[in-house]
């Protein structure tokens, strides 16, 4: 007679060998004495690499749900009901005004033949478009999908070989190969070294992901205008920028924390808002230039009128750009900028070809509201507090050599450097609370659209804000039935549909009062 195939003691064989081998404390492979990680139980040591490799699972698959969700609603084949119905009454209030305008200019003898194209229907359009904007909507989430899970792998793998520590000593003897260095006369050096080494690393793993997305989905779906050329001359730029700027802010940093004495995250905080300040000075005006070309609008009408709106807002306007967008893609922008006294608005030289004049002072009315709400002061003030509570609590647990050494930091001979100090705890403590925070902040310019939404309708510019902002969407193929779970987590921007039926309430509420 056989034997039963289920063996009672090989299975519980098998979960007390699972058991030994995830039983806490998890050490990484590599750890700086060559030997596992040992702590008491209850300490920090104990559960620190087992719980954030479960937060980093249990992220990636919470997201990993919301993407699947958001996958679900871009295989849709029927027209969203919602947008259709709004999207019509847009028409129909569309087709009266120009009606009546037509009339006006039938007795005034002015023809503007370039009004017909814009005045055409909306909802056609969106629904010509919408199997296009879903079939880029699919690539782009299953695209995004497969990099996170990517992300996601390569995270836990470098916490489970202990990459930090490894690549750390690297550094170290590098340094004392090359340079004579020591590792605690030399830190900050040392330092620069190792973020080299990552930061190559990290370019190297993300160009295949940055190939891809550029060059066969924008490309597929039409977006993309970039040579392979314009792209790596793009990527040495960066590149080198990060290492002229980036190189000397890290190396202040370090030297801060290390001089700063029990208040430095005081110093550091200080230190932030002054750098925050002078990228917000030097971006535009030395960094901006060397990616695009930016010149003046040419001067007529619509100039005209963005300079008197600019008046009609007290916006001090100094320079208004056109920016050759068209040479990286094809999708459209605007945005503002500066400080004080000294401001300036740049269009994509792709908007104006893609919306009427109108519809880009709507836009701009839209933009000038973020200004004069107060919502580009609130978001530098958040990111300060951001800033200052993140490097508060980084003090406060900054010496917890204990906690460090659970990632592999484990040689008590060796005091843990200021920049792992720093990149454990933005991915341990830290991690929690920055995605609850972001999450906050997502909804925050949710609700500040709505604000500068219904500044521009405040302006009268209602009618061409929804108009204008359909145009863009069919131009850049934006979402048009999005998940709302997704859209909740992850859009800055409320959903279109959203925006629209706010601003035609609000037009309601006008036409009665
Ligand atoms: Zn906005």
């Amino acid at each position: 007679m056989k034997s039963c195939p289920i063996d009672i003691e090989q299975i519980s064989e098998f979960f007390t060998k699972m058991n030994t081998n995830f039983e806490l404390p998890w050490s990484p492979r590599y750890t700086q004495t060559g030997e596992a990680v040992v702590a008491d139980e209850g300490s920090m040591a104990y559960w620190a690499l087992a719980a954030t490799i479960a937060f980093t699972v249990v992220v990636f698959s919470m997201e990993g749900n919301l993407d699947a969700r958001q996958k679900d609603a871009y295989l849709q084949t029927n027209f969203p009901k919602q947008l259709e119905q709004t999207v019509s009454k847009i028409d129909h209030e569309r087709a009266t005004t120009t009606e009546k305008e037509e009339t006006k200019k039938e007795n005034e003898a002015d023809n503007n033949k370039d009004d017909d194209a814009s005045k055409k229907a909306l909802l056609p359009q969106l629904q010509a478009k919408f199997q296009n904007a879903q079939s880029y909507g699919l690539d782009k989430i299953t695209f995004g999908m497969i990099s996170s899970s990517f992300d996601t792998l390569e995270s836990v793998l470098f916490l489970i070989c202990g990459f930090l520590p490894y690549i750390w000593d690297m550094s170290v003897s590098l340094g004392s190969q090359y340079f004579d260095w020591t590792e605690s006369e030399n830190e900050i050096k040392i330092s620069l070294v190792f973020l080299l080494l990552t930061s190559l690393l990290g370019t190297v793993t993300s160009l295949p992901f940055e190939l891809y997305s550029t060059f066969q989905i924008e490309k597929k779906h039409g977006f993309n205008k970039m040579t392979l050329g314009l792209f790596f001359m793009d990527k040495v730029k960066s590149t080198m920028l990060t290492f002229l700027i980036g190189g000397p802010f890290v190396a202040l940093l370090l030297q801060i924390i290390k001089v700063g004495g029990p208040y430095f995250y005081i110093y550091v905080w200080a230190f932030m808002f002054v750098f925050s300040a002078f990228m917000m000075t030097i971006v535009p005006v030395f960094i901006m230039p060397l990616f695009n070309k930016y010149e003046p609008l040419e001067d007529g009408d619509l100039k005209k009128s963005i300079y008197a709106l600019a008046d009609r807002l007290e916006y001090p306007l100094t320079n208004l750009f056109v920016m050759d967008g068209s040479k990286r893609s094809s999708h459209s922008n605007a945005f503002m900028f500066g400080f004080g006294k000294n401001k300036r608005i740049v269009l994509f030289d792709t908007l104006l070809t893609q919306v009427h004049s109108n519809e880009i002072l709507a836009i701009l009315g839209h933009e000038l509201g973020h200004w004069k709400l107060g919502h580009t002061v609130s978001n530098f003030v958040i990111t300060q507090l951001y800033f200052g509570a993140a490097f508060y609590f980084f003090s406060l647990c900054y010496t917890s050599e204990e906690l460090f050494s659970a990632f592999g930091f484990n040689d008590a001979s060796r005091s843990t450097p200021s920049i792992i100090a720093l990149l454990l705890f933005f991915q341990t403590l830290w991690a929690p609370v920055d995605k609850v925070l972001s999450f906050l902040l997502t909804m925050f310019s949710r609700y500040n659209e709505f604000g500068a939404d219904r500044f521009s309708h405040e302006l009268g510019y209602s009618a061409q804000l929804q108009s204008g902002l359909v145009k863009i969407h069919l131009e850049n193929l934006g979402a048009m039935c999005p998940d709302p779970w997704y859209s909740m987590y992850h859009y800055s921007h409320p959903p279109l549909v959203e925006r629209l039926s706010a601003m035609m309430a609000m037009d309601e509420t006008k036409k009665q009062s």
